[in-house]
């Protein structure tokens, strides 16, 4: 992989349900740079597409196959590490421990296996990870790892869950993924997707500029109409939708979150207070040759769904 580049491809159809029926979000956003191990990926300019079909919103172009599988091999699972539960994790490990004790869970890129690392004494946990350095670390933590290949051909075991938490987004093609992973499901299986949500207002006044598109690896994201869709598709049940922020953050960084995002769309906008006030006061005004929206992570930008398998329908 050459330094300072990414091979960019266009998204010709939707990921989730191939329809190349599909609107705009909004205009055309600026590429950027993402470093990892020293090396420079660049994605393109791009737009973001709303699928008619599926309500699946999905970036285009993005990254080739070859260098993302590049980037997941290169990049350090510390950089999801945390000391704590995030709030979506929360919330997921909390639909899990309603499970009797026992009970199989896979996690579904698991990274290091720091979701369910501390539920190995009560269920059989199994984890898999395309990063092979994650992957060591998952082990060691107690998860029995599959490789993500064998997830195609038979398995053994049934599971009573699958849970992808911040993997959805990773997925070039989501539903073909899910259909191979819940073959591996048992007849009532809980499917939990923790991911991004295409619904949210801050999202929505343009998807493209939103923080989560702007982060290289994340190539579409999940809308409640989306969900809808999966849940036929695979004969499955919905269980509930929580929408929610991913973070635990002080009372003073989502107030400099909110003024970051206010003054960018303020300036964005053109408004009168732009034009008079704003621009008159020396730090804030530096906010109009902004080109891209600053990082907004304080609001309910991400969603918790829950599925259920249908035993007439599996
Ligand atoms: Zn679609």
């Amino acid at each position: 992989m050459p330094d300072s580049v990414g091979e960019n491809v266009a998204v010709p159809s939707c990921p989730g349900c191939d329809s190349a029926e599909f609107k705009s979000t909004g205009p055309e956003a600026p590429g950027f740079f993402t470093e990892v191990a020293g090396r420079k990926l660049h994605q393109a300019r791009y737009f973001v597409r709303e699928c008619l079909n599926c309500g699946l919103l999905y970036r285009t172009p993005t990254l080739s196959d070859d260098t993302l599988a590049d980037y997941y091999a290169l990049v350090s699972f510390q950089k999801w590490e945390a000391s704590h539960y995030h709030p979506i994790e929360r919330v997921v490990l909390s639909v899990l421990k309603s499970l009797p004790p026992g009970s199989r869970i896979l996690d579904y890129g698991c990274s290091s296996g720091r979701l369910l690392s501390n539920l190995c004494h009560d269920y059989e946990c199994y984890g898999s990870e395309v990063n092979s350095v994650a992957a060591r670390e998952a082990s060691i933590r107690g998860l029995r790892m599959i490789e993500p290949g064998d997830l195609g051909s038979t398995l053994s075991v049934k599971f009573d869950a699958i849970v992808l938490v911040d993997v959805f987004e990773h997925l070039r093609k989501p539903l073909v993924r899910l259909r191979q992973l819940m073959q591996h499901a048992s007849a009532a299986a809980l499917l939990v997707i923790a991911t991004g949500n295409g619904d949210a207002t801050a999202c929505r006044r343009d998807p493209a500029q939103f923080w989560y598109f702007r982060t290289l690896e994340h190539l579409c994201m999940f809308t409640e109409r989306h969900a809808r869709h999966l849940a036929a598709a695979l004969g499955l049940s919905s269980e509930g939708l929580t929408k929610m922020c991913h973070y635990d953050l002080s009372a003073r960084e989502k107030v400099v979150l909110w003024l970051h995002d206010f003054v960018y769309w303020q300036f964005r906008r053109r408004t009168f207070l732009a034009r008079t006030l704003l621009s008159l006061l020396p730090k804030i005004r530096r906010a109009r040759i902004w080109t891209s929206a600053p990082t907004y992570t304080c609001t309910r930008d991400h969603v918790v769904a829950v599925f259920r398998g249908q035993e007439d329908q599996r």
